[in-house]
């Protein structure tokens, strides 16, 4: 797999995990929020329950205070004898729930309705009382009639005529316990509870129910059951010193909530309403609507999870079918080279070898057998591969016959001997499927291949086209071949055509000499190609080269028609003319109107034939039946024909009796077998077959005497060779065409 896809693929992971995380995310908010909202409204219910406890003590309160306010606005009442003022307060007592009703006289005496005298000048409402306020009590103990309960006392001064005055002070009595009992409103499944503290936390009511009004101060409670709390009662001191009311935690044996808010009866008051309520009974009610909150949540989750997992899954289904469209071969079902490419990846730093493999018949069988035919041939080499190779290696199909494999280890032949194997299967596979020969032909690229496996393959290629030119050879490795000669071969083969209609290729003659007379009578017309830098490069570098790829043809036609040019133009100049001999290639003969157009050619030059000659190398002849009738086609258009570099492995001596050549050019390697006994029988019946069929004869590469002797006393006619004269420019051999005319 290559990074960009494996990025893409971690991408796409992160990116679901993320948004699988911002989703728990978000519904784990959104719960909060519910159950925030939900606490928001059992707190509000919290607070509800405490007003309604304000509202009740606050009537309470407001109804007693209200009655005393209108009983000491009636003066006139107070005006008269103890009993009367008694008689007069008595009916009220059972009607507002009070204690005992009674009225206190400025020297602190109080004389009460249920007949008791007593002395409450020490009390706060007395004095309160006589400047005029009106008041109630805290939780006081009761002093009056022995009965030791928790009372709150009730005061209204009397004014005099002036309404500044104190005539007296009306008073009246409250069981503390009342306001518990209106306290005890049932709330929250009776688990709540309310009282009435001051603000410095002592309680104002109390209750057996609840242990912590068993205290005597709500602040120290609070503190001797957590120190936790501490925080706790300082934030409530300081908000019920400011009079705010509001919401606060705290510990009592359990967690709590506790609701205060002041209790607002008159102008300076200290008492708080307190309610409480235990923080389980609001999880409790919690609960129930946090677990279907939650269950809906998991469903959700659920949900969104199969459906993710469902994509996923799709996703992996579809990358399966892509990935096997992708890296699957349709022809063969294995590998293709994009997933070669991927499994490469892996074996980076492994040593091996890198194949690339090809059937070098494959094309004839694909245009003569069909394609069906070809795709089996490709399907049966597949599994030949695909058998040789070990577990861990890989093959691919590429395209066409194109094979690439990997084979690991480092030995070559090791490698070889496997090699082999697998081109003999190959070879086999032709009889088994009566086919024309296949030919598996590889090239190998050795060593570990890093992230340039594109190169390593294009050295393997290499290695394996050159082995195209070799005709022996199944194999070759990458690192055994000639680089200069490739980069050279790719030199002309890219400059070639340019340097043609640039005219960089000059006309050179060799003269030929006639033994006999010792005189030049022709020339054969050589190539030379004049590179940029002024050097010239040599026929034999570049002719091979473009004879295989098949431009020699280009060239033979520029060479005659430069010939041509320059025979026109000794024409002109009034020179005698020898003939020049032009090299006519193998693959020019396969053109079937080369006869037409050479004559076409010379016409238009308005030459003679006599002029040119033709040289057609005898490789060129073995094996061309149609040849015999192209040089008859030649000969009948006025063309003499020789037949070339006679003698260099070809030999069909045969073939010089079916052809009816004119001259016979006798090969250098020939002529370089003078001196040698069996050389010199073989020459000597050459020349008497060429002879006897009436052929001339010339020899080629003659450098010495010797050889100019032997081939003089065999009857040779003409020599071209060193001993005489190289190749020369235009201008020298232009000078030995002056000597030859003079001498004539
Ligand atoms: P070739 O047609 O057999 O040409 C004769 C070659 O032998 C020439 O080499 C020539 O220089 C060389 N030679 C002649 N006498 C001697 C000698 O005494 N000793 C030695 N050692 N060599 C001698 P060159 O010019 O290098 O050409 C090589 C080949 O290139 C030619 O062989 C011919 O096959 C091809 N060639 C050259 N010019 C042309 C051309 O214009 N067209 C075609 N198609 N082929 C050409
Ligand atoms: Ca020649
Ligand atoms: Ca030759």
């Amino acid at each position: 797999m290559n990074m960009k896809k494996k990025k893409l693929l971690w991408l796409r992971g992160f990116m679901l995990i993320g948004a699988f995380l911002v989703m728990l995310v978000a519904i784990r908010i959104s719960s909060d929020k519910i159950r925030t909202n939900l606490e928001m409204e059992i707190q509000k219910t919290l607070q509800d329950v405490a007003e309604q406890n304000v509202i009740a003590v606050k009537r309470e309160i407001e109804s007693k205070q209200m009655l005393l306010k209108s009983l000491a606005q009636n003066r006139h009442s107070f005006a008269s004898s103890q009993e009367n003022i008694i008689e007069h307060l008595k009916p009220f007592v059972d009607i507002y729930q009070f204690k005992r009703i009674g009225f206190v006289y400025p020297d602190g005496t109080v004389f009460t309705t249920d007949g008791y005298v007593h002395d409450v000048s020490y009390r706060d409402y007395y004095r309160k009382g006589l400047q005029g306020k009106a008041d109630i009590t805290d939780a006081i103990d009761e002093a009056i009639g022995g009965e030791n309960e928790l009372i709150n006392v009730f005061s209204m001064p009397v004014f005099g005529e002036d309404g500044v005055s104190v005539e007296g002070i009306l008073f009246a009595t409250y069981r503390t316990s009342q306001f518990q009992d209106l306290l005890n409103i049932k709330s929250f499944d009776e688990k709540g509870y309310s009282f009435i503290v001051k603000k410095n936390g002592n309680f104002i009511t109390n209750s057996e129910a609840n242990p912590i009004q068993q205290e005597q101060n709500l602040f120290d409670a609070l503190e001797t059951a957590s120190v936790e709390n501490r925080d706790v009662v300082r934030t409530l001191q300081q908000a019920m010193t400011a009079g705010e009311h509001g919401t606060i935690k705290y510990w009592y044996g359990m967690e709590k909530y506790l609701y205060y808010i002041p209790l607002e009866i008159i102008a300076d008051s200290q008492w708080y309403i307190i309610t409480t309520v235990p923080e389980a009974v609001i999880s409790e009610r919690l609960t129930p609507v946090m677990r279907t909150v939650d269950g809906l949540f998991a469903t959700m989750i659920a949900v969104v999870m199969v459906s993710i997992m469902a994509y996923v899954y799709s996703g992996h289904k579809k990358h399966q079918e892509l990935m096997r469209i992708a890296y699957e071969d349709p022809l063969t079902g294995g590998d293709n080279y994009a997933s070669f490419q991927e499994k490469m990846e892996l074996k980076q730093n492994v040593p091996g070898f890198l194949i690339s493999l090809d059937i070098s018949g494959f094309k004839i069988v694909n245009n003569t057998c069909g394609v069906d035919k070809g795709d089996e041939v490709i399907r049966s080499v597949w599994n030949i591969l695909r058998e040789s190779i070990r577990p861990g290696e890989l093959a691919a199909h590429v395209n066409a016959d194109y094979f690439v494999l990997f084979m690991e280890g480092t030995k070559k032949d090791a490698l070889q001997l496997r090699l082999n194997q697998i081109i003999a299967k190959i070879t086999a596979l032709s009889e088994q499927l009566k086919l024309p020969r296949l030919v598996a032909v590889a090239g190998i690229y050795q060593g570990e291949i890093h992230d340039d496996l594109e190169k390593c393959y294009g050295y393997a290629n290499q290695a394996k086209h050159q082995l195209k030119e070799r005709r022996n050879q199944n194999y070759a490795f990458y690192d055994e071949m000639d680089f200069q000669h490739m980069l050279t071969i790719r030199n002309i083969e890219d400059n070639f055509e340019e340097a043609l209609k640039k005219k960089r290729f000059e006309v050179w003659y060799q003269p030929k000499y006639c033994v006999a007379t010792g005189q030049a009578v022709g020339a054969e017309a050589l190539v030379r190609w004049r590179k940029k830098d002024g050097n010239l490069m040599p026929p034999g570098e570049f002719i091979p080269v473009i004879e295989k790829n098949g431009m020699i043809p280009l060239l033979d036609d520029y060479m005659f028609r430069q010939v041509c040019e320059q025979i026109q133009e000794w024409e002109k100049q009034g020179k005698r003319i020898l003939p020049v001999s032009v090299n006519i290639s193998r693959v020019s003969l396969y053109y079937a109107d080369i006869v037409a157009r050479c004559r076409r050619e010379l016409e238009s030059f308005g030459l003679k034939t006599d002029y040119i000659q033709l040289e057609i190398t005898e490789s060129a002849v073995v094996g061309n039946n149609e040849i015999a009738s192209l040089i008859e086609q030649f000969k009948a258009a006025g063309f003499k024909m020789l037949l070339d570099d006679f003698g260099n492995g070809y030999s069909s001596l045969a073939a010089l009796n079916a052809m009816r050549f004119d001259v016979l050019k006798l090969d250098k390697s020939l002529v370089d077998h003078i001196g040698d006994a069996n050389g010199e029988k073989l020459l000597h019946y050459i020349i008497r077959l060429a002879q006897s069929l009436g052929l001339s004869i010339t020899a080629e590469g003659v450098e010495y005497r010797e050889q100019v002797e032997f081939l003089k006393s065999q009857g040779c006619d003409d020599i071209q060779g060193y001993y005489f004269s190289k190749p020369l420019p235009l201008a020298e051999y232009e000078k030995v065409l002056d000597r030859v005319l003079s001498e004539a």
